[in-house]
């Protein structure tokens, strides 16, 4: 069965950046599983995969425009220092959950100086070209509650 709008779709994968560090791997786990069109994985590897079939490995570049997003500037903030009171160990890379007028969103330190503290809300991707390989597993047909849920069962 080939992958169209609908069905759940299994897949292994290894998500590489440019540089050909590994950022993300399926190896050692359960595939990937997804119903395919509700946009539960990024855009531009739904698309690649549309029409492909069990067996099928396929090497997939993806552009931040349909990956995670290009990086936003608007999106880093330099924060004071004293509102980061009662959080221990304060460190570079570490993910936050900031309170703000769209409710809790998760931030990672980018930067660390005397009086401020430089926080990033994008995500970790943004702006990050992505290199998959990709092996499709299984394909099968979405049960019509899989399709009305708008994930796999
Ligand atoms: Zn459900």
């Amino acid at each position: 069965m080939q992958i169209a709008n609908n069905t759940i779709v299994e897949i292994h994968y290894t998500l590489k950046n440019d540089a050909g560090e590994t950022l993300d791997t399926s190896d050692g786990r359960e595939p990937l599983a997804f119903l395919q069109g509700s946009g539960g994985i990024i855009s531009g590897l739904e698309t690649a995969l549309e029409g492909k079939s069990p067996g099928d490995k396929l090497d997939v570049v993806v552009e931040p425009k349909d990956g995670y997003g290009e990086h936003q500037q608007a999106a880093v903030q330099q924060v004071p220092m004293s509102a980061f009171q009662g959080i221990e160990n304060l460190q570079v890379g570490m993910q936050l959950q900031a309170q703000t007028e769209r409710g809790t969103v998760p931030v990672m330190v980018t930067a660390i100086e005397d009086e401020t503290v430089t926080i990033d809300a994008n995500h970790a991707l943004a702006g990050v070209r992505l290199h998959f390989a990709v092996c499709v597993e299984n394909v099968r047909e979405a049960s019509a509650e899989e399709i009305a849920h708008g994930h796999v069962h």
